[in-house]
């Protein structure tokens, strides 16, 4: 690990000023970042810790219904404290191991959007909006790829905001080496229709099924797949499966997933 300093900020615009500095970047709970600097994969000269912002952290209902949750908040503290949303509590819990629960949070998973990360999928399901210190980002423009977002340099994940739907469910095919999703399916059912997202699975990262979207609107039940084929174009192929096999498993975590968010 090469040396850095650290900052310690109390607010949002603290933070966003001490990350206009010079190579500065931001730190939340560590669980990508610390090994990424450990193996010296990236050397930032400043550190700026976003934890002890009071303001990013916990979670609280929004008045249109959504449950807000702070952009520094745990991933325990989602799972223990975001029960009115039952399919986000429960991915949470599912997270790593409990170490990376009580470290890792949601701002620093979304902004890092592993393509086999948990929670893009819950975000763009629920057509969650991502709250930035300089503006909103409806989850729909905010996933652009790999590790790729709609983030400019030093924009600071401050809060999601998440429409809480009639019934959900993560289905995760968990690769058990590192506790990621070797696929996984988030299916949110609102009033108006039903939002599936695939995470794991392809090599453009988080997206949308909208057959299944389409179909599901129609008839919210597994039965609803049966005539759905998933294309294994640009999936992911690699030692854990090949696309066709990603492919296959992204119709079964579908129907997992409608049939447990009854
Ligand atoms: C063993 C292990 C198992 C894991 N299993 C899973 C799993 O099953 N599912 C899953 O989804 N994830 C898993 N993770 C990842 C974990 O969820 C981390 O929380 C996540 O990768 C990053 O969150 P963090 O708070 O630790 O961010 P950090 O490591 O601190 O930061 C990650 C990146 O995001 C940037 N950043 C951090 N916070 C913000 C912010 N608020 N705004 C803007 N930029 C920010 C940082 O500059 C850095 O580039 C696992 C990690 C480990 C080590």
């Amino acid at each position: 690990m090469y040396a850095f300093e650290i900052e310690r900020p109390s607010t949002i615009a603290d933070a966003a000023k001490a990350l206009k500095g010079d190579d500065a970047q931001a730190l939340s709970g560590g669980q990508t970042l610390i090994p990424t600097l450990k193996a010296r994969l990236a050397a930032p000269e400043t550190l700026v810790s976003l934890t002890d912002i009071p303001e990013m952290v916990g979670i609280c209902d929004g008045d249109d219904g959504s449950l807000c949750i702070g952009g520094a908040t745990t991933h325990a503290a989602v799972a223990a404290g975001a029960g009115r949303y039952a399919g986000l509590a429960a991915l949470a819990a599912n997270i790593g191991d409990p170490a990376v629960r009580n470290r890792g949070t949601i701002g620093g998973s979304l902004a890092n959007n592993d393509p086999s990360a948990c929670y893009p999928s819950a975000a763009l399901a629920s057509g969650a909006t991502i709250i930035t210190n300089t503006r909103e980002i409806a989850a729909d423009d905010y996933f652009q790829g790999m590790f790729e977002t709609a983030l400019n340099e030093g924009e600071i994940v401050t809060e999601v905001r998440f429409p809480v739907p009639e019934a959900s469910h993560y289905e995760k095919f968990v690769q058990p080496a590192s506790r990621f999703a070797l696929v996984g399916v988030f299916v949110a059912k609102f009033a108006d229709g039903v939002r599936v997202a695939v995470t794991g699975a392809s090599e453009g990262g988080v997206h949308r099924w909208t057959a299944a979207e389409e179909s599901l609107s129609a008839n919210f039940s597994a039965d609803a797949l049966t005539d759905l084929t998933v294309p294994a174009d640009g999936l992911i192929g690699d030692l854990h499966g090949t696309p066709e096999y990603r492919a296959h498993l992204v119709k079964v975590m579908t129907g997992r997933a409608v049939n447990a968010a009854f």
